[in-house]
């Protein structure tokens, strides 16, 4: 059997939507090779891994061998890019290949990105190359490790092509699979021109795809803005418990399936900070660490007005109120929605079982001052609770400049869990293990992450694929072994440290 029918495509995009996107071809590749590819998620696909981790698989992932079934397309969007609209965005060096429907009857997008100019390149090269693409496999698999929505890296394959950035680089094809490419972007395309029925269409696209139980219901458009402010204030929770700074949250990187997507100027917050940011094109701090959950909001604002318009019933003035007041409520909504996930995910990451509304929001906030006050790394900050759960406190001091202010907190703290305990000898031991599977030791450190690429480019993969493996298990136990991993990057690094969408 050939690599060519790896995929068993079924294509709802190219078929059910029209005028959605333009038909394109990737471009062809001098020398296409396997860089990564990952076996356990075409297994989950339900692809032959083997017949794709091929030289022959590499023909078709690089782009020169168009798989059986595929409609390449570039998709259209717009987007609101730092707060400013762009009408007219889309798929400038990505591809969407077509869908598969995985082996828990998912329907996944298989897509690449870097394979050439489209009609939406807007004189970009349409090109990527191995290290941001080897980027997005890091933090895209690190974060799936975390249990953190994401789109993921199937493969990345070398071109053999130069590509030109701030010097030559080598060029690579990234094939990602993600639950869908809609984004906040696609709908305001389509809204800022006015063509309200491809709209509705999309909107209704978008609820059999990712809302099934809405379809043809009433109030569906209402409900579908609904359900993406709760998808990502769950998700923004997420990412703000481990740390995370997406670094361009612009309305055309806002999925609506609620997956992290565009690894770019992304990073993990080393010594927690509110104001962190590390994206050299972030002048001014818009997509800092602490704005994320107020930006989330602004990007799910966008997209009710886009939907807006499907919503109202008639003509009337009432109606129009009606709708604006309902879509208004949705998105005031958002910061309770959001301060609820991440307080429930701060519990746990307290290592608490039980919800005390009293208590816990100050617990966690006073436990963030600390961090913050002390420059504690935030990543090792938490995952040292577990030591002091059993009742060793050394490990957290080492960590603070101010001792006594940490013990004032983990007196609190304890206080609490004590609470809950109700004097059961063993359930320290219990939470200790529990605060081990829910705080990341391991996390694609900055300094490390930029070591793999750096290295990768030269053409020596050994790094990336520690890296990789380290970050495959950041809850593992602790070993002197993968100690480097876990260390935060010297102060000096990170002081600097910037990223770049030079992508
Ligand atoms: P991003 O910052 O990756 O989310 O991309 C924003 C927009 O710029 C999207 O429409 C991309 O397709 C486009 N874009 C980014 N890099 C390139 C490139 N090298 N060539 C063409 N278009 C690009
Ligand atoms: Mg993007």
């Amino acid at each position: 059997m050939p690599a060519t029918t790896a995929f068993q495509f079924d294509n709802t995009y190219a078929r059910e939507l029209q005028g959605f996107h333009a038909p394109w071809k990737p471009a062809s590749v001098p020398t296409p090779q396997l860089l990564y590819f990952n076996r356990d998620l075409a297994d989950e696909l339900g692809l032959d891994g083997a017949l794709l981790d091929s030289p022959e698989g590499a023909a078709v992932l690089g782009g020169n061998v168009l798989p059986e079934g595929a409609e390449p397309i570039a998709q259209v969007y717009a987007g609101h890019q730092f707060g400013n609209f762009s009408r007219q965005l889309g798929d400038g060096r990505a591809l969407l290949l077509g869908e598969v429907v995985d082996r828990l009857g998912r329907r996944r997008d298989i897509a690449f990105k870097g394979s050439g100019a489209t009609p939406f390149s807007r004189g970009g090269d349409g090109k990527a190359a191995v290290g941001p693409m080897l980027r997005e496999v890091l933090i895209g698999e690190g974060m799936h490790a975390l249990g953190i929505p994401t789109t993921r890296a199937l493969a990345v394959t070398a071109t053999g092509e130069q590509v030109r950035r701030e010097r030559l680089l080598p060029g690579a094809v990234l094939t990602r699979v993600a639950a869908s490419h809609l984004r906040v972007g696609t709908f305001e395309f389509f809204s800022s021109r006015q063509e309200l029925e491809r709209v509705r269409q999309l909107a209704d696209y978008a609820i059999a795809r990712h809302d099934p139980d809405l379809v043809g219901t009433p109030e569906r458009f209402l409900a579908l803005l609904r359900r993406v402010a709760g998808r990502q204030s769950a998700l923004i929770a997420q990412w703000m418990n481990v740390g995370f700074i997406h670094g361009v949250m612009n309305t055309d990187n806002m999925t609506i399936s609620g997956e992290t997507i565009d690894y770019g100027p992304c990073a993990f917050m080393e010594a927690y900070d509110p104001q962190a940011v590390f994206s050299s094109i972030d002048k001014n701090g818009r997509y800092a660490y602490g704005n994320q959950p107020l930006i989330a909001r602004w990007n799910l604002a966008r997209l009710a007005e886009a939907l807006l318009p499907l919503m109202v019933e008639d003509d009337s003035d009432e109606a129009v109120e009606a709708a604006v007041a309902q879509a208004t409520e949705v998105i005031d909504a958002v910061p309770g929605l959001y301060q609820a996930a991440l307080l429930q995910g701060q519990r746990v990451k307290l290592g608490l079982t039980t919800e005390d509304d009293a208590l816990d929001a100050g617990l966690a906030d006073r436990w963030l001052t600390l961090l913050h006050t002390q420059g504690v790394d935030f990543t090792l900050g938490w995952r040292r609770l577990a030591e002091a759960a059993e009742g060793d406190d050394a490990p957290l001091l080492d960590l603070v400049k101010d001792p006594e202010a940490l013990q004032a907190w983990l007196g609190a703290w304890r206080e609490r869990c004590a609470r809950e305990d109700g004097g059961v000898p063993s359930a320290s031991v219990a939470r200790a293990a529990r605060l081990r599977r829910t705080n990341p030791w391991v996390i694609p450190r900055n300094h490390l992450v930029e070591e793999a690429l750096a290295a990768a480019t030269e053409g020596d993969l050994a790094p990336f694929k520690r890296l990789l493996d380290a970050v495959r298990r950041p809850f593992d136990a602790e070993s002197t072994a993968q100690a480097r991993f876990a260390e935060p990057a010297p102060s000096e690094v990170t002081a600097c440290y910037q990223t770049f969408c030079g992508t």
